[in-house]
């Protein structure tokens, strides 16, 4: 279980984000810091940190996510491809402790990433 997060206020409303789909189990909004035309934060309401905390008790949820960024880069008209991200711990780059898939699309983008 991770720690209370900004992503954990966004759940529950008590800030604001922009919003484009949400279900029982997840919710996706746009990134604050845009780094692509279409950069939208996938997230399961269940405050997993990250994939070091994920098990398989978790293995629907995380298949859920992953079908859910599918369906919001078709309704983003992603049809050239896109990119998921998942930065997890201090090596990988996460700065917000509760799970997301980073869903980068609408320009081209480098391999490798920095
Ligand atoms: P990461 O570095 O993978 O942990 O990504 C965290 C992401 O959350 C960054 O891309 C931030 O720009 C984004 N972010 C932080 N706060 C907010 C917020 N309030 N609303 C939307 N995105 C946010």
């Amino acid at each position: 279980m991770s720690e209370d997060t900004i992503f954990g206020k966004i759940i529950r409303r008590e800030i604001p984000a922009d919003i484009v789909y949400e279900d029982d189990l997840c919710l996706a909004f746009r990134d604050v810091a845009p780094q692509a035309p279409v950069h939208i934060l996938v997230i399961p309401k269940q405050p997993i940190a990250n994939l070091l905390e994920a098990t398989a008790e978790h293995q629907a949820l995380l298949g859920h996510l992953l079908l859910t960024v599918k369906a919001i880069a078709a309704q983003e008209g992603l049809a050239e491809g896109y990119r998921t991200v998942i930065n997890t711990g201090p090596a990988g780059g996460q700065t917000v402790y509760h799970l997301h898939i980073h869903l980068l699309g609408g320009r081209s983008l480098a391999w490798p990433p920095g």
